[in-house]
């Protein structure tokens, strides 16, 4: 009996860690998608990340890098989201 209680409790605990991180990683992988579709999309790499996503992925930590990118049109645009996704976490 207290071999089923025992392992119930630890699928439940392992099921919210789960779906913990699920909505964790899958919020960061949408903020990445949505970045990279404010950006020009050449993948041209002059930014130093390779390509548009890898420019995405380094905004998430340092926003002021978009100046990288001497070709973005929307970098106010990114910066705004940017800021106001940092201001949602406080
Ligand atoms: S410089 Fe701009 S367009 Fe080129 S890969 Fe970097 S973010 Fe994309």
């Amino acid at each position: 009996m207290i071999g089923v209680l025992l392992f119930t409790l630890i699928a439940f605990v392992l099921s919210i860690m789960i779906v913990f991180l699920n909505h964790v990683l899958f919020k960061r992988r949408r903020k990445v998608d949505i970045i990279e579709q404010m950006l020009p999309g050449y993948n041209c790499g002059m930014c130093g990340f390779g390509s548009c996503l890898g420019m995405a992925v380094k905004l998430l930590s340092d926003y002021s890098l978009i100046n990288n990118c001497k070709i973005c049109k929307n970098k106010d645009e990114i910066i705004k989201y940017l800021g106001d996704d940092k201001n949602e976490k406080k």
